[in-house]
């Protein structure tokens, strides 16, 4: 069997597990419909187009999205890459799959550079939600698999993608309480905009799960039997390690140091019903002694994205220290796919229309404050900026600096040359002195002069890359020299 075909049978192995009723002929119409249209074309990594949106429809089967869904993921690059147009979707998969291929096409296309860019974006995604909310959906598993092929992409594409998801994906689908995919499209735009960050903690998590992996499942033990003993139907007790990127944030705040971070692995426990749910936290604190100020319950009062779950931490007979997260099967559903449980095939009547609006509500009220604060892209800049900056050229290209980089070390890395001869800059098209210090999205345009052989020496004092500065020392060094030669 080839690759292909092996994929595709996963796909609908997949589907038949959550939806055993589900007309996979009709997702296999698609496949090879989507197949044909994008017959010959290739992927950046050399495979053939067609393992793209493949990939994008397993996403959206493993969130256990319904068969509409998956077939528009089948088919979402069609109208915009092949020349398969949309009326053809409509007339054979029906306007309600072409319309949401429609939504994903017109969030593809985005013209403008810079903070123009990423305020059109956004604009976009929000416009794309007040629509069909299933388009997000599809948009996310499209950038997720996008995010797992950027190696094949040249260096400022991945930065270019990686910061778009950092800054406008994943905070969204936290908002819409898709824990699951925010962890997971963090954990990949992490490892291209911090790789060596990420390998260090990769191989920390390696390290640590090995050390706690025995300790946890003892506990699991323990606390199974304990619940039982005193009559509570426990669903499933398990353990979890924290998302990879909210993991890295905590450690910053704590010096680095991986035991101060309490929550690093935790237990979950799975219950019926709510009132389960407090039943069993007593129990647990029976047992094991709580830590003052962390016991929170998130059951009373949900976070603003719908999260519902009792979570304390404890130290256990041996003396650690381990949070354990308490919940039904509904909040742990809701915890991981968000709102993207609405659409659960098997789900029907589970998910009430409240906590749809909700969510939307929650969505609107945001964008608003967005819109309205004009300080809104520092809002949503995560403090992984915090040390580097991301700058674009006028033609769009981004370049990653330290922070309070000033226009020379963008002159140098863009070319010795260009570093020597720079007279000035426009910075977002405002003239500003050399030493002014850039921000993340500004773009950078350097005014040269020709005539110019030298950089000033004044530079040295306000530039912070390596690079220009070694670039400016040296050719400063050899005009002296060819000064001296000359003047004798
Ligand atoms: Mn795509």
């Amino acid at each position: 069997m080839s690759e292909l075909e092996k994929n595709f049978k996963n796909l609908t192995k997949t589907i038949r597990e959550y939806q055993p009723k589900a007309d996979l002929e009709l997702v296999e119409l698609a496949f090879e419909f989507a197949r044909e249209a994008h017959a010959g074309q290739k992927r950046m990594t050399g495979e053939d187009y067609i393992f793209h949106p493949l990939a994008t429809a397993q996403i959206l089967a493993n969130m256990k999205l319904n068969i509409p869904i998956i077939i528009a993921g089948l088919l979402h690059d069609v109208p915009e890459d092949t020349k398969v147009s949309l009326t053809e979707i409509e007339k054979n998969f029906g306007a309600d799959v072409a319309n949401m291929v429609e939504g994903i096409t017109k969030l593809g296309t985005i013209k403008y550079r810079g903070i123009e860019r990423y305020i059109e974006n956004l604009r976009k995604m929000f416009l794309a939600i007040a629509k069909d909310l299933r388009v997000i959906l599809i948009k996310f598993a499209d950038r997720l698999h996008n995010l797992k092929t950027l190696y094949a992409l040249p260096r400022n594409k991945q930065i270019r993608i990686a910061s778009e998801v950092m800054e406008i994906y994943a905070p969204i689908a936290n908002r819409l309480g898709m824990y699951e995919m925010k962890g997971k499209l963090e954990e990949e735009a992490f490892k291209y905009l911090y790789p060596k960050e990420y390998n260090w903690l990769k191989k920390l998590i390696e390290e640590q799960t090995k050390v706690k992996e025995k300790y946890l499942n003892k506990i699991i033990l323990f606390v199974n039997q304990e619940l039982k003993d005193e009559g509570i139907d426990v669903i499933e007790v398990k353990g979890r390690v924290k998302q990879l990127y909210s993991l890295y944030q905590k450690l910053l705040k704590h010096n680095k140091d991986i035991n101060r971070v309490y929550d690093f692995v935790a237990i979950r426990i799975i219950v019926e019903d709510m009132p389960t749910c407090y039943a069993a936290l007593g129990i647990i604190h029976k047992k094991m002694k709580p830590l003052k100020g962390r016991i929170k319950d998130y059951i009373a009062q949900p976070k603003p994205n719908g999260y519902s779950s009792l979570h304390t931490t404890v130290f256990t007979l041996d003396g650690e220290i381990i949070e354990i997260q308490i919940r039904t099967k509904e909040m742990d559903e809701n915890a991981e796919f968000g709102i993207a449980a609405h659409w659960h095939y098997d789900e029907k009547g589970s998910l009430k229309p409240n906590k749809l609006t909700r969510w939307i509500e929650e969505l609107t009220k945001w964008q608003k404050e967005l819109i309205a604060n004009e300080k809104f892209l520092e809002n949503l800049k995560i403090d992984v900026f915090h040390d580097r900056i991301f700058v674009f050229t006028p033609k769009g290209d981004v370049i990653d600096l330290p922070a309070a980089a000033t226009p020379v070390d963008f002159a140098y890395y863009v070319h010795t040359d260009i570093g020597n001869q720079c007279a000035g800059a426009l910075i977002n098209n405002h003239i500003a002195s050399l030493d002014t210090p850039l921000k993340s999205g500004d773009v950078i345009e350097i005014l040269t002069d020709k005539n110019r052989k030298y950089p000033n020496a004044d530079w040295i004092k306000s530039v912070k890359t390596s690079l220009a500065r070694s670039k400016i020392k040296s050719i400063l060094a050899k005009r002296t020299l060819i000064d001296r030669f000359l003047n004798k």
